[in-house]
């Protein structure tokens, strides 16, 4: 039989900053893909490991993580997990992803390690969000370097665009060598808050400086967003009628309407 099958899209969210929201939309934007069946894998590329416990996973009876995909001691397929959604499986990570960087110091291509891992498991995917760690270090490097597109959270507060002139220039190094066909995906503002003249004024700022890069979906504070990853879940399951899944899903079929989309 016949057998159609692409390559996955692969998007990479990334920002140095912390706290801006980086794994509740790889959580959430995975979770509302997966449930519009795309099949969808999610990879936790932050040690903290919050997207994995985001989903509800158990790090304590995971075998391998993706460190030990990563470094080479695991095939990926060893490495995936399911979740509690159908679409949804999860390269989980762990704490010992901290040696990452060490692990990988005098090895050749080490920018490399992610993509190599991913290629082969691309065809059974759709999309692939990556969730990257608060910094610009080898593992975010690596994730720039596997993906096709670099989604960026904005959070909207105060100093919301100090410190993306610096990621900016990381995602324009990495285009001209590493990873010549990435793309932006787009700015993603999340923690609006419609009442406030910041929120407004972050927003407006950001049109002005990166015009259509800016998802028409905006990320409204939610105390629900904030609430379901301590119950395991994304916000689709935890309360798909609140104002936080509403805006994931409108994210996620933005996504999907600009098929392999992303800015040069
Ligand atoms: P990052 O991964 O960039 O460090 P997180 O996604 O972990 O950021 O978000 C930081 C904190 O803010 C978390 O406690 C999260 O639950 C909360 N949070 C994120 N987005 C929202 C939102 N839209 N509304 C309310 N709380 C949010
Ligand atoms: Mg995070």
């Amino acid at each position: 039989m016949l057998k159609l099958s692409a390559m996955a899209q692969i998007i990479c969210i990334a920002n140095q900053k912390g706290g801006v929201g980086k794994t509740t939309t790889a959580v959430n934007l995975s979770a509302a893909l997966a449930v519009s069946e795309k099949r969808t894998l999610l990879v936790d590329c932050d040690p903290q490991a919050n997207a994995t416990t985001g989903v509800g996973l158990d790090k304590s009876v995971l075998a391998q993580t993706l460190y030990h995909g990563l470094i080479g001691e695991a095939g990926a397929g060893a490495v995936i997990v399911d979740s509690q959604i159908e679409c949804l499986k999860v390269m989980p990570s762990r704490v010992e992803l901290i040696g990452f960087d060490v692990e990988m110091m005098d090895r050749p291509h080490r920018e490399h390690a992610l993509r190599r891992l991913l290629t082969t498991v691309s065809d059974d995917f759709d999309y692939i969000v990556i969730d990257c760690p608060p910094s610009l270090s080898l593992l975010t490097v690596n994730a720039m370097t596997a993906a096709d597109a670099l989604l960026i959270p904005l959070q909207c507060e105060f100093y919301a665009l100090e410190g993306l002139s610096q990621l900016v220039q990381t995602f324009q190094r990495i285009k001209g060598g590493l990873n010549p066909a990435l793309k932006i995906a787009g700015i993603l503002l999340t923690m609006f808050d419609r009442r406030t003249n910041l929120s407004h004024q972050v927003a407006e700022d950001a049109e002005s400086h990166f015009k259509d890069l800016v998802f028409k979906t905006t990320i409204p504070r939610n105390v629900r967003l904030g609430e379901a990853p301590s119950f395991g879940q994304p916000i689709l399951l935890y309360d798909a009628m609140s104002p936080g899944a509403v805006s994931y899903f409108s994210l996620a079929k933005e996504i999907m309407a600009t098929n392999h989309a992303g800015h040069a």
